[in-house]
C-alpha cells in the first residue's frame, strides 16, 4: 500500500472512497482483510493528520453523498480524533506524564530481550509478526489490527503500553500524539480505569478471514493500574487578535493553508517549520521523509498562488524576533519545543472546529456523541 505525498493523492484517496466504498463502511469497517485489500476503509489518516485534508472536508463530502443517518458511523469515526486531540488539550499533563515515563521505562528496559523479539517481529505469534512487518513497510496498520497489536504487546508478551505507543509514532505515517496515547492508554486500561481491551483467537480469526495459525493469547488479563486521575487542567483556547502582515507559522499537522479558516487573511509570509529533531520519540526515516514531502507539496501548492512562503528548520524559530501567528500544533512534540525554549512571540490562532468542539471533550466519548449534530450544523 502506497502514501503519496500530496494533498492531490489525498482528495483523489477522499472521492473514490465515497464514491465507492462509503456504502459498506459501517459494515465492514470491522475486517482487516491484508494490506493489499483495504478498500473497506479509507486510509485516509496520514492525511487528516497532517491537516493535509481536514475532517470538515470529509464530513461534508459523506453528506453530500449520503443522508447523516446512513453515515453516522463514518462520521463518528472521523470525529474520534477531534474528540481525543480535545481531551489530551484539556488534561496536557497526560501527554508531559507519558513522556517522562517513556524515558524512565527506556531506561530500565535497554537491551529486554522481549522488547527486542517484539520490535523485530520475532516472537512466537504469526500475526504479530506480520504486523509488525506490514507497519515498518506500509506505515499504516488497521484499526482493528492496532487495538489487537495493544493488547498482545501489553498482556501477552507484558511489555509496558509506553513502549509500544512509542513504536507506533516511530513508524506510522498518521502517528498522532492524541489517538496514539490515548489509544494505547484505553487497550492497557488506564484510560477508562479498569476497562482494558483483550485481543482474542477466535475475533481475530474471524476479522482477518481466518489468515493467521497460532495465535496462542493470555485472554485472561486484567487491566493494567494507575492511581493517576487527570482532571481538567485548560480549557480556554482563545485566538489573539489577529493583525494583516504579519508571518505566519505552519506545523506538520496543518499543511493545507487554503482550507484552513484563515486563508482569507493576509499574512505578509507564511513559514513552514520543519525537522523537528528534537524530539523524545524519533522518528524513523520513512516517516520524517513522508512529512518533508508533505511540506514540500504545501510549499509548491502556495508558490502557485503566488504566497511568499518557504521551509525553515524548527531550530530558526529561535532566532525570530518580530511577533508572528502560528496555527496551533497542539499538544506534541512541536509544542514541546516553543515551551521549552520559551518562544514567547508566537500568537496561536485555532481551527474553528476545535474550538468549538473541545468544550465537549470534558468527559467520554459517548457523550461527545450527543453532540455530533449540533458540531455538523454549527459548520454546515
Ligand atoms: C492503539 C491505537 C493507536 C492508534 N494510533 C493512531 C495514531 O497515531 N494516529 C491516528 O490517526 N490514529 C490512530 N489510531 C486510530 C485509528 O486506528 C486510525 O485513525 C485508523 O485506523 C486510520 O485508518 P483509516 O483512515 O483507514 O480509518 P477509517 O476507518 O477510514 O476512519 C476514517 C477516519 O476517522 C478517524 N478515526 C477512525 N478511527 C479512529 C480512532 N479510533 N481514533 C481516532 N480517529 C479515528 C481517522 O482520522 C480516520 O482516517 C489508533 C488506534 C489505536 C487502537
Amino acid at each position: 500500500m502506497i502514501f503519496e505525498a500530496s494533498r492531490a493523492k489525498a482528495v483523489d484517496k477522499l472521492n473514490n472512497f465515497t464514491e465507492q466504498n462509503l456504502t459498506d463502511y459501517s459494515k465492514l469497517r470491522n475486517f482487516d482483510f491484508g494490506p493489499d485489500n483495504r478498500s473497506n476503509v479509507s486510509c485516509l489518516s496520514p492525511y487528516i493528520t497532517h491537516g493535509v485534508i481536514n475532517e470538515l472536508e470529509v464530513i461534508d463530502k459523506s453528506l453530500k453523498k449520503f443522508s447523516f443517518s446512513k453515515n453516522e458511523k463514518f462520521i463518528q469515526e472521523v470525529l474520534w480524533r477531534v474528540y481525543w486531540k480535545g481531551w489530551l488539550e484539556l488534561r496536557p499533563d497526560v501527554w508531559t506524564d507519558y513522556l517522562r515515563e517513556l524515558e524512565e521505562i527506556r531506561n530500565k528496559s535497554k537491551g529486554d530481550q522481549s522488547y527486542k523479539e517484539a520490535i523485530e517481529g520475532k516472537t512466537g505469534i504469526e500475526c504479530f509478526n506480520q504486523w509488525v512487518i506490514e507497519l515498518k513497510e506500509n506505515n499504516y496498520l488497521h484499526n482493528h489490527t492496532r487495538m489487537w497489536f495493544a493488547s498482545i504487546w501489553i498482556f501477552t508478551l507484558e511489555l509496558p503500553w509506553q513502549l509500544g505507543a512509542e513504536f507506533f509514532m516511530q513508524h506510522l505515517y498518521d502517528g498522532d500524539p492524541a489517538s496514539n496515547t490515548l489509544g494505547w492508554r484505553w487497550v492497557a486500561g488506564v484510560q477508562t480505569q479498569g476497562k482494558h481491551y483483550l485481543a482474542s483467537e477466535w475475533n481475530i480469526n474471524k476479522f482477518t478471514n481466518n489468515r493467521f495459525k497460532n495465535i496462542k493469547l493470555n485472554e485472561n488479563a486484567t487491566p493494567k493500574l494507575s492511581d493517576k486521575i487527570y482532571s481538567v487542567t485548560k480549557n480556554s483556547f482563545e485566538d489573539s487578535e489577529i493583525s494583516e502582515d504579519k508571518t505566519l507559522l505552519i506545523f506538520e499537522n496543518n499543511l493545507s493553508f487554503e482550507i484552513t479558516d484563515f486563508k482569507d487573511n493576509k499574512f505578509k509570509k507564511i513559514l513552514l517549520v520543519s525537522n523537528n529533531r528534537d524530539r523524545t520519540i524519533e522518528l524513523s526515516k520513512k516517516v520524517s521523509k513522508f512529512k518533508a514531502n508533505l511540506l514540500e507539496d504545501q510549499k509548491t501548492r502556495l508558490k502557485e498562488k503566488s504566497i511568499n512562503c518557504e521551509i525553515i528548520n524548527i531550530n530558526d524559530l529561535k532566532n525570530i524576533t518580530e511577533e508572528v501567528y502560528a496555527f496551533y500544533p497542539a499538544v506534541g512534540e512541536n509544542l514541546d519545543f516553543i515551551k521549552n525554549n520559551q518562544l514567547k512571540n508566537i500568537n496561536f490562532l485555532y481551527r474553528k472546529l476545535d474550538q468549538f468542539s473541545w468544550q465537549y471533550c470534558n468527559k467520554g466519548f459517548f457523550n461527545f456523541k450527543n453532540y455530533i449534530p449540533k458540531i455538523i450544523a454549527n459548520f454546515n
